[in-house]
Order: C-alpha cells, then sequence, then structure tokens
C-alpha cells in the first residue's frame, strides 16, 4: 500500500508505538495457524495438500508442510488460535481492479422511477458503500479498486476500514471519474455548470491545464489512482465515441504520473484505446471495441486490460432487452483476443452495475470465454496486484505479505464456480468470515482497535 495514503498518521503511529507508556505492557503478539487441506499459494504453480499458514499478528511468518496445532519457541503470552480447514481449498484473497462501492442497480433504478438522474448524496454513497464494502469482504474480495465515486463517499470509507473501525476490503479510491464537459463522468446539473470549484470537485476539464489541475484536486483528496473516461459509455446511453482530446489525455496521465498514481482509462472506442496507450496509460478499462493494432500496443507498452465481461451482460433490473454491450462484446471479442495474445488481464468486474458481492460472476464469464481456472484465479490475485501496486503486499501467500486468506469447500480449479461460495476470509490476519457466516459485531472488536 502505497504510504502516502496513510499521511501524518501513518508516520506517526510506529514512533507512538515503540515510544512505551509507563506501566502498559505492550499488546501480546497473536499467531493463527491455518491448517488448509489443499493450498493455492501461488497462483500459476500447483496446489499442495496439507500445509500449514503460520500468521503472526497481520503477516503471514512461516508456511510450513503438514498440520501444525502448536508453535514451538513462542512466549506463553502469545495468543494461539488454529483454524481447521484441512477440508477446504485455501488461496489467496481475491482482488477486483474495478467496482463503484456507492451505487448499485436495484437502488439507481428506484432513483430513477421517481425522476431522479441525480448521483446519490456523498453521505447516501458513503452509507451504501459501507454496505457494499461489507458485503464485496463476505464474498472473498479482500482488496477492491474504486474507480469513480465523488470527492468524499469512499474515501470516507476507505479511511474508515483503515482504521480498524469496520470490516472491509482494503480499497484504492479514485474518487471522481476525470472527464471534459457533458462527458461520460459529467453528473454535475446545469445550473452548477458555472461554478468553477463544483467541476474541478467533479473531475470536469477542458484542456490541459484543467485535467492537470483535476488530477491534482484528487491527489489532494487522497486518491490511491485516477479514472479518467476518454470515451462515452453505456451507463448514460452516450455510446462507445472518444469524448477527450489526446493532450487532455496525456496531461491527465503525466500529472498523475509524476505524482506516483496510476491511471485507468475507462474506453470503448479503438481511436481513444489506442491514444490513451500512446499515452502511458496503465490499463483499459472494458475495452470492448479493441482492435489488433491496440491489442499489439498494449502488449509492447505493458499495459493491463481490465475486461469487465459481467458489466456486458446487464442484469435484469435494468429491463434492457437487446443490450448494445451484450452485441458489441459478441461480435469484438476483445477478451478473447487480448487473451490469445498475452495482454495482460487483471480481474475487474464494474461491481455496481450489478449487485455487490456477486463479484464472482466475472469468473464464470472468463472461463466460458476461453481462460483456464486457473488463469482466472492468476488474473484476480497476482495480475491484478501488479496493476494495483500492492504486489508486495498481496496476490499470493508467502512469507512477509499480509495475511489475506480465502477458504472454499470445492476446488476451483475443477469447477471455478465454486468461487461464488466463500466460506472463510481472512484480511490482514483478522477472520471475517467463518463456517461461512460473518463475523460479527458490524465493527472489529475492540482489541483490534488499540
Ligand atoms: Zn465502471
Amino acid at each position: 500500500m502505497k504510504a502516502r495514503t496513510l499521511g501524518i498518521i501513518g508516520l506517526l503511529l510506529p514512533a507512538l508505538s515503540l515510544a512505551q507508556v509507563p506501566g502498559q505492557k505492550p499488546p501480546a503478539d497473536h499467531y493463527t495457524l491455518i491448517q488448509a487441506g489443499q493450498l493455492l499459494a501461488v497462483p500459476g504453480q500447483a496446489p499442495r495438500e496439507r500445509m500449514t499458514i503460520v500468521v503472526k499478528n497481520d503477516r503471514i511468518s512461516a508456511i510450513e508442510p503438514g498440520f501444525l496445532d502448536t508453535l514451538p519457541g513462542v512466549p506463553a503470552s502469545a495468543r494461539v488460535e488454529v483454524v481447521d480447514l484441512g477440508d477446504h481449498f485455501v488461496l489467496p484473497g481475491l482482488i477486483d481492479s474495478h467496482v463503484h462501492l456507492i451505487g448499485e442497480p436495484s437502488f439507481s433504478r428506484r432513483r430513477a422511477e421517481r425522476g431522479d438522474r441525480n448521483p446519490p448524496s456523498a453521505a447516501e454513497g458513503a452509507v451504501s458503500a459501507m454496505v457494499h464494502a461489507r458485503r464485496t469482504l463476505n464474498a472473498g474480495f479482500t482488496t477492491v479498486r474504486d474507480v469513480g465515486s465523488n470527492d468524499e463517499s469512499v474515501f470516507a470509507v476507505r479511511n474508515a476500514i483503515n482504521a480498524g473501525r469496520m470490516i472491509g476490503p482494503r480499497i484504492l479510491v479514485s474518487g471522481p471519474a476525470i472527464s471534459g464537459t457533458a462527458g461520460h463522468a459529467d453528473n454535475l446539473p446545469f445550473d452548477r455548470d458555472g461554478d468553477a470549484q463544483a467541476r474541478i470537485s467533479h473531475g470536469i476539464c477542458d484542456g490541459a491545464d484543467a485535467c492537470r489541475g483535476v488530477v491534482r484536486f484528487n491527489y489532494k483528496l487522497g486518491a490511491d489512482v485516477i479514472k479518467m473516461t476518454p470515451t462515452a459509455g453505456f451507463s448514460d446511453n452516450t455510446g462507445t465515441e472518444p469524448q477527450m482530446f489526446e493532450d487532455e489525455m496525456q496531461a491527465v496521465i503525466g500529472t498523475a504520473h509524476m505524482l506516483g498514481l496510476k491511471v485507468a482509462a475507462h474506453a470503448y472506442s479503438p481511436i481513444a484505446i489506442k491514444q490513451a496507450i500512446k499515452a502511458g496509460v496503465d490499463s483499459i478499462e472494458h475495452g470492448f471495441l479493441l482492435d489488433d493494432e491496440g491489442i499489439r500496443m498494449m502488449k509492447a507498452q505493458d499495459t493491463f486490460l481490465v475486461p469487465t465481461l459481467s458489466a456486458s451482460y446487464p442484469p435484469p433490473v435494468f429491463r434492457i432487452p437487446d443490450p448494445e454491450s451484450v452485441r458489441l462484446r459478441n461480435e469484438y471479442k476483445a477478451f478473447e483476443r487480448a487473451h490469445a495474445a498475452g495482454v495482460k488481464i487483471a480481474f475487474g468486474t464494474d461491481a455496481g452495475t450489478f449487485s455487490h458481492g456477486d463479484n464472482a460472476k466475472e469468473f464464470g464469464y472468463m472461463v466460458q470465454f476461453g481462460m483456464k481456472p486457473m488463469e482466472a484465479i492468476r488474473s484476480a490475485t497476482v495480475v491484478a496486484a501488479e496493476l494495483l501496486g500492492v504486489g508486495a503486499d498481496a496476490g499470493t501467500l508467502e512469507t512477509g505479505k499480509l495475511a489475506d486468506i480465502v477458504a472454499l469447500r470445492g476446488n476451483p480449479l475443477d469447477d471455478i464456480s465454486t468461487l461464488k461460495q466463500v466460506d472463510f476470509v481472512m484480511k490482514s490476519g483478522k477472520i471475517a468470515k467463518r463456517g461461512g457466516q460473518m463475523m460479527e459485531p458490524f465493527t472489529y472488536p475492540a482489541t483490534f482497535l488499540q
């Protein structure tokens, strides 16, 4: 995780915990011994049978053959807990590179039915995001990248989760997606179009300098990543065509990279896709109209594709009889062609265009359209961790990494749909779900807050 998002508090906390309060003992170490019937520690390599993951506080301290139920040499004050997953398949916590935690189709349809075309308020968005974050963790996703919300809601939820005040996945937040006036991400009401500050806080920019300004504003908010929308989109029925100039994209990407942030581009039109790749974008989101030249450019520049196949098949709640997105997906087969060419594909769903917690349905599409189950799992762990820049902490189960661990009752290499039923979830060494049930209460027990 980037140190900057932890800010001053993150810098002070280690110093404070080292500075012992007189008369108060430091908290005892907490060990968890996870006995795994089958362990897929590094997706892409074969699973191993009968292994024990040793978790010390929030990180993996060892992985040992056989089932350990004691730890020789740990001080008597340490707490040692044994978790029996001897009949489970254990793998790294899953990563979704493309979610929108503030929204959900049933909710937006109800708003639309009462004639309300405005996005939810920041407060409504934060409450929704809390609920959706919990549901996402329940589904085994321990890290998500939220690409396109507003300047408040998901930042607040991310910070509350990081502070241990509520359960949820680790969230990388983009804040408002960036587009030109009337672009895909412009949800500013007409009567506020002349309000310069409102335009910046909604991610709206016309011209390179203004685009540098909105990137800097998102950075100031504490964004972990920048999202831009160089083309129109289906969700607002504007189509697939380009909406940003090349110099605007270059300004967004150049500024973000200077500030140490990656850029994700929502893009359909092959022209805009190639302009974004040329300008150095880190990932193309959706990319349904990706052409062969674009594929070659992605290979050459190591650009990731985040395919969001789930988003092309709108849920029945939208009541769209014959969606254009399905026609384009089936006609262009961008996912199949990119996969065959060896483009890096990072798992991402666009959850929020369908119900949060159903993220694992993307695995079914990936396998249906040609990935092997192991490749799909690798995409949601190793590859997504690389795109998000969290590979040192997440994506595999290895000594030194954060203990983000999920367990299933079936083997997903035989039947990918078993990933829809996650039985056990641990995030950063804390058990969030056990025996198919989320831990209560809603917040972590106070002992976790020390
Ligand atoms: Zn999206």
